[in-house]
């Protein structure tokens, strides 16, 4: 008998009118001959609990969470991943066959699969994060559990800052420090990584930068960005035109994607594909 049911997983956000995922996902699916749907819905934040309810009641494999939602998702799941449990936020979770939800955060482990790809490795590696919200903190505890020597974390509110240290200081075996973000901020010269982990360069203000005194960047160092929108920031073309290795963050972008993919599926998507689609979607968003 022919199959018309197809699997489904998808996002719930508030907005998620701007969410170039599902686009991303469907690309990856047809590449890999898979009959998935991805649905990006809106799901206020009072209704979350029915809409996880929801997972169960349409048989769905999964399901993204974004904005408002990867917090308060967190005592509506069975089981997290150790690193889920430590950022304390969640934008994958698996309805598992035992019938379980499962939660895991994969922007962290994206953006260290991205620098893998660059043949960087964490461990051993002093890091200065620029930033303390929710991407940073994902960042910071992938990179202390991938083996980082130290981190220090670099934010203009100091307050979030000291608690993102005091997080890697209890769970991880990582040094952790903070620091207030100054103007034309003096990055350490022991740094090997520097990661702009805020939206600062994220069209339509592509024309900024985060203060940093750039004399700071040196050939040796790794510079990332979180931003994928332009992927070669003005920030990553400054640290490029000091010799500095860019990373950008449409890659990470495109393997936490991929991540979320397999625990889903469990298929390995063409990155290729996953990458290429993404950046046809940012730059069409812009006509
Ligand atoms: P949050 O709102 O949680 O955190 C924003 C951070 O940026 C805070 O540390 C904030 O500092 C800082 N910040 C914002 N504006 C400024 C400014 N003008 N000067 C100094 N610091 C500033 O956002 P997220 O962490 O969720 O997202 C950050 C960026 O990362 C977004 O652009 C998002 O699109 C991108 N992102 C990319 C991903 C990828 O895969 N490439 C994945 C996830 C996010 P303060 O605490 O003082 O307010």
């Amino acid at each position: 008998m022919k199959n018309y049911r197809a699997e489904l997983v998808g996002v719930f956000g508030d907005p998620v009118e701007g969410n170039p995922t599902g686009v991303t996902m469907e690309a990856a699916f047809a590449d890999k001959g898979l009959d998935y749907r991805y649905l990006t819905l809106k799901v206020l934040p009072a209704d979350l609990e029915d809409a996880m309810r929801s997972l169960y009641v349409l048989h769905m494999r999964g399901i993204n969470l974004t904005m408002p939602h990867k917090i308060k998702v967190l005592p509506l799941l069975d089981e997290l991943s150790e690193a889920a449990r430590i950022i304390g936020a969640v934008n994958t979770v698996v309805l598992r066959e035992d019938g379980k939800l499962f939660g895991e955060n994969t922007d962290g482990k994206g953006f260290v699969q991205a620098l893998h790809h660059r043949g960087v490795t964490l461990e051993g590696k002093n890091i200065t994060l620029l930033g303390a919200g929710g991407a940073a903190k994902a960042i910071a505890v992938e990179c202390a559990l991938a083996g980082a020597a130290s981190i220090t974390v670099v934010n203009r509110t100091l307050e979030r800052a000291q608690e993102l240290a005091d997080t890697l200081k209890k769970h991880t075996k990582t040094e952790a420090y903070s620091e207030r973000w100054e103007s034309r901020h003096q990055i350490s010269g022991s740094t090997d990584i520097l990661i702009n982990a805020t939206s600062i360069g994220m069209y339509p203000d592509d024309g900024q930068k985060p203060d940093i005194d750039p004399e700071g960047i040196t050939p040796e160092m790794v510079v990332a960005d979180v931003v994928f929108d332009p992927a070669d920031t003005l920030f990553l073309k400054e640290a490029a035109m000091r010799g500095a290795t860019p990373v950008n963050g449409l890659g990470m972008l495109a393997r936490q994607a991929a991540l979320n993919f397999k625990l889903w599926t469990g298929v390995e998507p063409s990155l290729e594909v996953m990458e290429e689609t993404l950046r046809r979607e940012t730059e069409r968003k812009k006509i």
